[in-house]
């Protein structure tokens, strides 16, 4: 029908001619959706929605609000855009927000999204989001836009899952048990990755070589267990005292490696003596008493290996020289 079609025409014909149209409406929205059935039979399938911009109308499967826990005849007749958005997770709502417009501005050929929505019951669940505008105004005005949604909940939390467990597995590989301080096998592949780069970027980077002084003696004196208490509290300290940027493991036994990056070896030094400071005025679980020492290094290109090798060397140094000190 052409706009001329209707000139002419009483009130009353008008109103018949706009329920003829809302029932033609109807039946074709409910037919597409039983084949929306058969053609997408697929796993989360929720139908098609359709917005009309102008009135800010949704119409959209009952599929969609149901599985979010609202009956269909519980809703008002007219939805806005809003009845979604507002429940969107606040995480996800600017995300979401961007694409729409990104595609009502034209700089995306489909809006497609993944978003976690609030279910009456305040769950989340996760929907699979494409849609496109079907019709524009003859200023080239978005008028209409079709879609179709997917209940991806259960997908997507096995994927969350699948990334919890695979996060705690490289944290096992990477951390030591004892003390939660990085392994050796970080360590090693940290100065890899960023001794080289801070130096090919013209930026320094040095490590502390750390080895408590006569351990054996605690664990001869008073035990394993107090032992192991011991390396548990002198690993938390270091950690205290060390700048956020700075990382502390474990290397071997009561030996520790700290690596200063952006740090000089005097500044890399001074962390060392804080670290001894509060180390022999610590008292420690069943009244131990201890004091550390220290190797200093500041990178100069060599191989990983030479340069924990010259920090080494430096540790022992300083033990030569009587312990409780921090050798540059
Ligand atoms: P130095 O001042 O020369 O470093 O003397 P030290 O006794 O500390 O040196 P040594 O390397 O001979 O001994 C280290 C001791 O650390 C031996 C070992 O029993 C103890 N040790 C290593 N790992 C652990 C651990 O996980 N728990 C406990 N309790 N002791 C450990
Ligand atoms: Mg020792
Ligand atoms: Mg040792």
């Amino acid at each position: 029908m052409k706009i001329s079609d209707y000139e002419g025409k009483s009130k009353e014909e008008l109103i018949k001619i706009i329920e003829e149209l809302e029932m033609l409406n109807h039946q074709l929205l409910d037919e597409k959706e039983q084949e929306t059935r058969l053609d997408y039979a697929w796993t989360g399938n929720l139908g098609h929605w359709y917005w009309n911009v102008h009135t800010n109308r949704v119409t959209f499967n009952a599929l969609k609000s149901e599985t979010l826990g609202y009956r269909k005849e519980d809703l008002p007749g007219d939805l806005g855009y809003q009845f979604f958005t507002d429940k969107l997770h606040p995480e996800d709502h600017a995300r979401v927000m961007e694409n729409m417009m990104d595609h009502l501005k034209g700089r995306s050929p489909v809006y497609e999204t993944e978003y976690r929505i609030q279910a009456k019951d305040g769950t989340y669940h996760w929907f699979y989001d494409r849609g496109r505008i079907t019709r524009y105004s003859n200023e080239g005005k978005p008028l209409f836009l079709a879609g179709i949604v997917f209940d991806i909940t259960e997908r997507k939390n096995r994927e969350i899952s699948l990334e919890q467990a695979n996060q705690q597995l490289e944290e096992k590989i990477l951390v030591d048990p004892l003390t939660g301080l990085y392994n050796r096998r970080y360590l090693i592949e940290f100065l890899q990755e960023k001794a080289l780069s801070a130096r090919s970027l013209g930026g320094r980077i040095s490590i502390l070589f750390m080895d408590i002084d006569h351990f054996k003696a605690v664990n001869d004196n008073y035990g394993h267990v107090v032992g192991d208490q011991v390396l548990q509290e002198a690993s938390l300290l270091m950690k205290d005292v060390v700048r956020q940027s700075d990382v502390v493991g474990r290397y071997g036994g009561e030996e520790f490696l700290i690596i200063l990056p952006g740090a000089g070896k005097m500044d890399a030094f001074e962390t060392g003596e804080r670290i001894r400071n509060a180390i022999q005025s610590r008292q420690f679980p069943g009244g131990v008493n201890i004091t550390i020492s220290g190797g200093v290094r500041e990178f100069q290109g060599e191989t990983i290996t030479e340069f924990i090798d010259e920090a080494d060397r430096n540790l022992l140094l300083a033990k030569r020289s009587g312990r409780n000190r921090i050798q540059t």
